[in-house]
């Protein structure tokens, strides 16, 4: 059986993703009959430039170097993954796009403000991705998941529920009745509402589900007390890109709920 060949790579991100990749070890070495990890430069010093059936690709495009990593690995690939919040959605990376250049360049280390920019932008803005794992990062079981998809050819489809049908399936108590900012009810769920398990509101890190009820999510937290700048600072945390019509739904001027 010829196996699958596969390449994990990242651009502008934490490299938390990949982690996520390599906490499944035990699991890939399973895997080694019908899996050829190929390329891995996290961790693996020898990487072929050439055709891969399967990249994973960790974060977004934020410099030159970037859109050119992005550019040659959709060549080498058969099928291209964004892999994780920064690929998918931007992330936190791409908060950049919401903020003054001096509310951040003294964050910066010197070479980073030496470097040429490109707008901090998730990668299917630049090259076409074929199928997305977001989260930030994504759950280790969902990627070893779509690695077995991919080896026989059954990879499986997303979710459409927001994160509250996990979360309430999970039974727990919701926290926007306790006066929280969850936005589980418009996010992409997948992470078995991992952070509310833990007594934490979702942050909406896997990007907005595609039929969510923006203007129904602001009144609600418009109801709960707060207030339109809190509003929007949390939304464009990890999927602001993501999110064109916020300024507009939030300030009435779209507003069916
Ligand atoms: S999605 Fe999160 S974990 Fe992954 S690279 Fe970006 S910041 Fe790191
Ligand atoms: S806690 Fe959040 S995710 Fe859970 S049901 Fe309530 S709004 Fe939905
Ligand atoms: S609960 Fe929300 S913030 Fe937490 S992992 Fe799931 S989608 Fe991300």
């Amino acid at each position: 059986m010829t196996k699958l060949k596969v390449g994990i790579y990242g651009i502008t991100g934490c490299a938390g993703c990949q982690l996520s990749v390599i906490f499944n070890e035990d699991e890939l070495l399973d895997l080694i009959e019908v899996v050829d990890l190929k390329a891995f430069p996290f961790i693996k010093e020898v990487n072929p430039d050439e055709q891969y059936d399967l990249i994973f690709l960790e974060g977004l495009v934020a410099d030159k170097g970037d859109l050119e990593a992005a550019k040659k690995l959709r060549k080498n690939a058969k099928i291209l993954v964004a892999l994780g919040a920064c690929a998918v959605t931007g992330c936190v990376p791409a908060y950049r796009n919401f903020t003054l250049k001096q509310n951040y360049e003294h964050l910066l280390y010197r070479k980073i403000r030496e470097l040429q920019d490109v707008q901090p932008t998730p990668v299917d803005m630049h090259v076409r991705v074929d199928y997305y794992l977001p989260g930030c990062p994504p759950d280790k079981r969902q990627i070893l998941a779509f690695i077995k998809g991919a080896v026989k050819g059954a990879i499986p489809r997303p979710t459409d529920n927001p994160v509250c049908v996990e979360c309430r399936q999970n039974g727990n108590a919701c926290l926007l009745e306790i006066g929280k900012p969850c936005l589980g009810p418009i996010t992409a769920g997948g992470c078995n509402a991992v952070c509310v398990n833990g007594g934490l509101e979702c942050w909406g890190c896997r990007g907005p589900t595609k039929d969510m009820n923006l203007p129904l999510m602001i009144s609600l937290l418009k109801r709960k007390g707060f207030d339109e700048k809190f509003i929007q600072d949390r939304m464009r945390t990890f999927a602001g890109l993501k999110l064109p019509m916020l300024k507009e739904v939030l300030h009435g001027k779209n507003h069916h709920a």
